[in-house]
C-alpha cells in the first residue's frame, strides 16, 4: 500500500499466545491474515513466577522495582537472531508469523508481571515496605524490517502503531490493579536500549508514577491560580510567541519547551485535549502519523546520524476522573546528543539534585529542527 494511502488507521485484532503462555497480539492492516494461527514451535522455559518486587524509598516516597531476573536479558544480538524479526523456517523467534504489521507481545524479561494483588495499604508505608511488582510489560513491535526506524514508518503505519497503543491504554487501563499505562520507545544505545529492531514498550504499573503525579499537581495549582488549563495555556502562549514550534498541523504542535531540560527535547501536543491516547478521534490520529515521524526524521538529520532519544505517553491515569478532565495527553521526545560526537547525560547535577542545565538555548534548538530535513 502506498504510504498514506489509508489514513483511516483501521487495524484487526488478532491475538494468540506463545510457548510459555505470554500473550502476543497482532495488528493487521487488512483482514484474513491469519497471522495468530502460526503456532510458537519453541520450547521455552517456563515464565518464572513473581521475580520482582516494588521496594519503598522512604527518602523520596517512591516505589523501587527490584527485579533480579532481567540481568539475563537479551543484549544486542547480531542482525540474524533478533527475537524481534518474524520467524523464519529454522530461526524461530519471538514472533510465530512469517511476517507482521504491529506486534505486541508480554515481554520476556519483565520488570512488572503478576495479577494485580489488593490495591495499596491505606496510610504511608513503613521503612521495609515491599510488595510484589505487580502490572505487565509488553513489547510493541513497529515494523518487520529490523533495519527500519519509527521516523521511517509511512504515515499508516504510524497509525497502526498509534491504535496498537489505544488498544493496550484502554485494556490495560481497565484491569483492576493497573493505576497507570505508561507507553514509552527507548531509541539508541546511547539510551539503554538492548535490541536495534525498532519497537517500544508499555508498562502497566500498580501505582501512579511521580511525573504524572507532578503533572497533575502543576495542573491543579495551574486551576486555582488562573481558573485556566494549565497544558491548554502552555500551547495558546507557544503559538502566539512562535519561536519555538518545531512543526505543527491543524490537529498537533511540536515545539521545543520554553524550559527544556535535554538539548534537543519536544513536546507534541494536541489542539484538542484528551485524557489519553485511547481517547483520540479522527482526524488526530492521523495527523499525529504524519507529524510524530516528520520530527522523528529532523531529530535524525539534525547531525546526519542517528540520533538517541527517549520517547514516552504522558497521559492520564484511567480511573482518576478528576485527572482526566485536567491532564493532556501529550508525548515527549528527549533526544539526547548535544552535538556531534557530544551526549548529554544525567550526571550529578541532574541525578542527584535533580537540577538541569542545558547546553542548547530552547529558541536555537527550535530553528535547527525546522531547518533539519
Ligand atoms: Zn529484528
Amino acid at each position: 500500500m502506498a504510504a498514506g494511502a489509508d489514513r483511516s488507521g483501521k487495524v484487526w485484532k488478532s491475538s494468540a499466545r506463545l510457548a510459555d503462555g505470554r500473550q502476543i497480539i497482532y495488528f493487521d492492516e487488512s483482514p484474513g491474515l491469519g497471522r495468530a494461527a502460526v503456532p510458537d514451535g519453541r520450547n521455552l522455559p517456563a515464565r518464572p513466577e513473581g521475580g520482582s518486587v516494588l521496594r519503598f524509598d522512604p527518602l523520596l516516597r517512591e516505589w523501587i522495582a527490584v527485579a533480579e531476573n532481567r540481568q539475563d536479558r537479551t543484549f544486542l544480538p547480531a542482525a540474524g537472531q533478533c527475537p524481534f524479526c518474524p520467524s523464519r523456517p529454522g530461526s524461530p523467534t519471538e514472533i510465530p508469523a512469517a511476517s507482521y504489521d504491529v506486534v505486541v507481545f508480554e515481554n520476556r524479561f519483565p520488570a512488572f508481571s503478576g495479577a494485580p494483588g489488593s490495591s495499596q495499604d491505606a496510610g504511608p508505608p513503613g521503612l521495609g515496605a515491599e510488595r510484589p511488582a505487580s502490572g505487565r510489560c509488553e513489547i510493541v513491535c513497529f515494523t518487520p524490517e529490523h533495519d527500519s526506524s519509527f521516523a521511517r514508518l509511512s504515515p499508516r503505519r504510524a497509525a497502526t502503531v498509534i491504535a496498537a497503543w489505544a488498544d493496550r491504554t484502554e485494556v490495560l487501563g481497565g484491569t483492576a490493579g493497573i493505576e497507570h499505562v505508561y507507553c514509552f520507545e527507548n531509541r539508541g544505545e546511547e539510551v539503554g536500549a538492548t535490541l536495534q529492531h525498532p519497537h517500544g514498550q508499555i508498562y502497566a504499573l500498580p501505582f501512579v508514577p511521580p511525573r504524572t503525579r507532578q503533572l497533575l499537581a502543576s495542573a491543579r495549582a495551574w486551576r486555582k491560580g488562573s481558573g485556566g488549563n494549565l497544558f491548554d495555556d502552555v500551547l495558546a502562549a507557544e503559538l502566539a510567541d512562535g519561536q519555538r514550534i518545531v512543526a505543527r498541523n491543524e490537529q498537533w504542535t511540536a515545539f521545543v519547551p520554553r524550559a527544556a531540560r535535554w538539548p534537543f527535547e519536544v513536546l507534541i501536543f494536541p489542539a484538542l485535549r484528551v485524557p489519553d491516547i485511547a481517547a483520540l478521534r479522527q482526524p488526530a490520529q492521523a495527523a499525529l502519523s504524519e507529524l510524530y515521524p516528520d520530527v522523528l526524521r529532523r531529530l535524525d538529520a539534525l547531525f546526519g546520524t542517528p540520533m538517541p532519544y527517549m520517547a514516552v505517553w504522558q497521559q492520564a491515569p484511567a480511573s482518576d476522573a478528576a485527572a482526566r478532565d485536567e491532564l493532556a495527553a501529550h508525548l515527549q521526545i528527549m533526544a539526547t546528543r548535544r552535538a556531534p560526537g557530544k551526549l548529554k547525560f544525567m550526571a550529578s547535577t541532574e541525578s542527584g539534585a535533580g537540577v538541569w542545565s542545558n547546553d542548547v538555548l530552547p529558541e536555537t534548538a527550535a530553528r535547527m529542527l525546522r531547518e533539519a530535513c
